[in-house]
């Protein structure tokens, strides 16, 4: 990497480090916000040491509030392909956005209980693809144009200075947990970006089951719908394991998100059918 800092970008306002950083992921985060400056301003005045490396305001304007080579406390309690605790080894981007929107009879609210332009909020219903929070979630406020162009323009930049084999939205790998950056924001373009290089991350287990087939499912809970089944024997890649909220903490769930080839989503599996097949690489 030759600079942690990137060009023409903002960088008046910054966030807390925590120790050094070599990053083999790029995480996506939305800010659940208003402006880029005041969700900065939130996470140094009233959270413990959160922050992310860079901010997209809505029109496009990138603030970097972290150089790229600290670490950040954006991810959490995190998973991804064998990997714990993805704040160690990824770049956190947020975008500006409200994420889950209400319908009131005639128009769209955010979270904090604001009107949101018509034009602003996905044609709903549109649930989350890990399953609904809740049942009065309608929509998801839109990613704009200039928003998704700048965040394409950064990660490829990035991609193009660091050893990045993967680019990940926060609720692909804190299941259960997270609902960013939510059904608004399209992965695939970003996926792109790293190509095949996500395929050497393999995480491989097989199936093993008495009933010789295994149920996947669009949701982490016996109550997802079905979406096929899987024979005994069948090598699959696990994603990420979801979390569950028990006895007080987040723990690691039994409905773990698998897929088939190593590259596309596939659907949830229960982990007690699973047998580890190989190290991931
Ligand atoms: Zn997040």
């Amino acid at each position: 990497m030759t600079s942690a800092w990137l060009e023409d970008v903002d960088r008046t306002k910054q966030v807390k480090t925590h120790g050094s950083l070599k990053a083999s992921y790029i995480v996506l985060h939305n800010t659940m916000g208003g402006r880029v400056t005041s969700s900065i301003d939130h996470l140094n005045n009233h959270t413990n040491g959160f922050g992310y490396h860079i901010l997209i305001e809505r029109n496009g304007s990138v603030f970097q509030t972290a150089a790229l080579d600290r670490i950040t406390r954006h991810a959490g309690l995190s998973n991804w392909r064998g990997w714990d605790s993805l704040n160690s080894f990824s770049v956190g981007i947020s975008l500006a956005n409200y994420g889950p929107l209400r319908y009131r009879k005639t128009h769209y609210e955010n979270e904090y209980g604001r009107r949101m332009p018509d034009d602003s909020a996905l044609p709903g219903p549109v649930p989350h693809y890990n399953g609904a929070r809740n049942y009065e979630i309608a929509s998801w406020e839109r990613y704009p144009a200039a928003q998704v162009d700048a965040c394409l323009r950064i990660c490829r930049e990035i991609v193009d200075r660091m050893s990045i084999r993967d680019i990940v939205r926060h609720d692909d790998v804190s299941i259960g947990r997270k609902f960013d950056t939510g059904p608004a924001l399209s992965l695939s373009p970003f996926s792109k970006l790293v190509g095949d290089r996500s395929a050497e991350l393999v995480n491989t287990w097989k199936v093993v089951t008495p009933n010789d087939t295994l149920t996947v499912r669009a949701h982490h809970s016996r109550h997802g719908k079905p979406l096929g089944t899987l024979p005994d024997k069948t090598e699959v890649y696990v994603l990420s394991k979801s979390y569950q909220w028990i006895s007080n903490r987040w723990r690691i769930g039994k409905w773990w998100l698998i897929s088939l080839d190593g590259l596309e989503r596939t659907g949830f599996v229960h982990s007690d059918f699973l047998e580890f097949a190989e190290p991931y690489a």
